[in-house]
């Protein structure tokens, strides 16, 4: 559904952080010409610059500058005719993309913006604080956008596939527990996780749509439809034993918002807002702007959880035994080893 006379070429701005690696993954899957903005490299930070090389590797064209220097935002999109502009950007730099809008404003090649959202539909979720703060910063970025003109499209992708943890903004970098399960509440509270990878490549499909123009995107794949309880279940089936259970209830959760621990205590009025208040199910998709996802693309198949999981559960066993072998070389004698002599 690409416009005639459309080049493709889009920019993301963020593509090293944790949403941003499976943008930039499924922008160069989908054949798009690539363009990722990168800070300057920092001493120290090897992993980006692994990051980054891969994607170069892979063809895509680095720009290095920052999302709040608009003159060299304004040049690189006449520059290169960007027509797609997608902000991952992280919750520190939500309002960098008022200058970044300007920037599109002037610039006049880009025919979609896709601003850092990826989560909830901020306009409806009413967090408390200090996740509050960081919906005011992205309401004020999304009437920008409206007031500019701009075409645009808001990802409403609800959570990444992983184990909610309420202290951890990336839960899908890191496996679920293997001690103890956290249950929100009473547990049943119901809401969407959606892997990674599929966030990516579901973002991609919407760039070029027109059915996604002024819309918000709502993520809710029926097969990645879980409460807490049902998570937990399906871990300890991955694992295959059972972990106990520990109820954290809504006033541990208030409570660790109040402590206003940055970037805990936003997660934790995150994981209040979902799984005490709902925020995820507690509405029906039926404004005029408003289209679900699965309705768009019907014969694209979702990662389920269950399948997530399963992923989680290979990363465990993978762990278990490089930790047995670790422990065996520790303990080893080089009698122990035969050595192979190089066969050249
Ligand atoms: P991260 O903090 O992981 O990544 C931020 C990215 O922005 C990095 O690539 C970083 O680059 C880049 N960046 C930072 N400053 C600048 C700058 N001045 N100029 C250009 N680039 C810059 O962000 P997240 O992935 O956590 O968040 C992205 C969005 O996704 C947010 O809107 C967040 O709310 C949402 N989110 C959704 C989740 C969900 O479960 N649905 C979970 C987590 C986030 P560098 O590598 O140089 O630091």
């Amino acid at each position: 559904m690409v416009s005639e006379g459309a080049n493709g070429n889009t920019l993301i701005i963020g593509s090293t952080g944790f949403i941003g690696r499976f943008i930039a993954e499924a922008s160069l899957d989908s054949g798009h010409p690539t363009y990722l903005l990168v800070r300057p490299a920092s001493p120290g930070l090897s992993k980006t610059t692994h990051t980054i090389d891969s994607f170069q590797d892979r063809g895509a064209i680095i720009l290095t500058g920052s999302v709040d220097d608009e003159d060299f935002l304004e040049k690189v999109l006449k520059e290169h005719k960007i027509e797609v502009v997608i902000s991952v950007v992280g919750g520190a730099r939500i309002l960098d993309q008022l200058i970044l809008l300007e920037a599109i404003k002037s610039a006049g090649t880009v025919k979609r913006f896709l601003p850092s959202e990826f989560g909830h539909d901020i306009d409806r979720a009413d967090p408390e604080e200090p996740g509050l703060s960081m919906y005011n910063e992205k309401r004020r970025v999304r009437r920008a956008i409206e007031a500019a003109g701009i075409p645009y499209t808001y990802i409403c992708c609800n959570s990444i596939a992983g184990w909610p943890y309420h202290d951890n903004i990336h839960p899908a970098d890191v496996l679920p527990p293997l001690d103890r399960f956290h249950i929100y509440g009473d547990g049943t509270v119901k809401a969407y996780f959606v892997a990674g990878s599929d966030i990516g490549k579901f973002t991609m499909k919407t760039i070029n749509d027109v059915r996604t123009m002024n819309k918000s995107v709502h993520f809710r794949p029926p097969s990645n439809l879980f409460n807490i309880n049902q998570l937990a279940s399906l871990w300890e089936q991955c694992i295959g034993r059972k972990l106990p259970r520990v109820t954290i209830s809504e006033d541990d959760l208030l409570a660790a918002a109040k402590e206003m621990q940055i970037p805990q205590s936003i997660v934790a009025s995150f994981t209040h807002d979902i799984f005490i208040k709902g925020c995820q199910v507690n509405y029906e998709i039926e404004k005029p702007n408003d289209i679900e996802v699965c309705s768009l693309y019907p014969d694209t198949p979702f990662m389920t959880v269950v399948e997530c999981f399963q992923e989680f559960a290979t990363r465990v066993a993978v762990d278990v035994s490089e930790a047995k072998l670790a422990q065996k070389l520790k303990s080893s004698t080089t009698n122990d080893f035969i050595l192979v002599p190089n066969a050249k």
